[in-house]
């Protein structure tokens, strides 16, 4: 699926969207350079799981857990990885085959360590349409 966005809210909205047919063990994976809006995504998506706290980057500390919404969400960025097996150090697997929905930031950085079956979406900036325009597309439907 493609979809676009002008602000910064209409992605937090599709966020927030596609969380509601996330199921158990589910792996999103948020790809995007620096400013896409990933971050803005997650807070979404973790709206629409019923995540009560406030969702902020995991940049530093690499994984937030978030245990308040219908299903736990484990928001990864792996962002200041320098090899994949880094991801080993943080016991990831509990969380990669848990029953909870992985959503991860960068996870190109960790591609080789990661099911096949993840679900994938993509932010992309366009100039040529505006500061504030993304389109976002999906291997899936929601
Ligand atoms: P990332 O996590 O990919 O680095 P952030 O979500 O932290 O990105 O930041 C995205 C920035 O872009 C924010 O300052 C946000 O206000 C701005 N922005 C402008 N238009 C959009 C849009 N359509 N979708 C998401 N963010 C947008
Ligand atoms: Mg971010």
């Amino acid at each position: 699926m493609i979809y676009e966005t002008n602000s910064r809210n209409e992605t937090f909205e599709l966020g927030k969207k596609l969380a509601q047919s996330a199921g158990p063990g589910d792996i999103y994976c948020l790809s995007g350079d620096l400013g896409a809006g990933k971050t803005a995504f997650s807070q979404g998506f973790a709206e629409g799981l019923g995540v009560e706290e406030d969702v902020t980057s995991p940049t530093f500390t690499i994984l937030c857990v978030y245990e308040t919404g219908r299903l736990p969400l484990y928001h990864f960025d792996v962002y200041r990885f320098e090899e994949p097996e880094e991801l080993d150090d943080l016991g990831a697997d509990e969380f990669l085959y848990g029953d909870g929905v992985c959503l991860i930031e960068w996870p190109e950085k960790i591609r080789t360590l990661l099911p096949a079956d993840v679900k994938n979406i993509v932010i992309r900036k366009d100039i040529a349409r505006g500061e504030d325009f993304r389109q976002i597309e999906t291997d899936f439907d929601s």
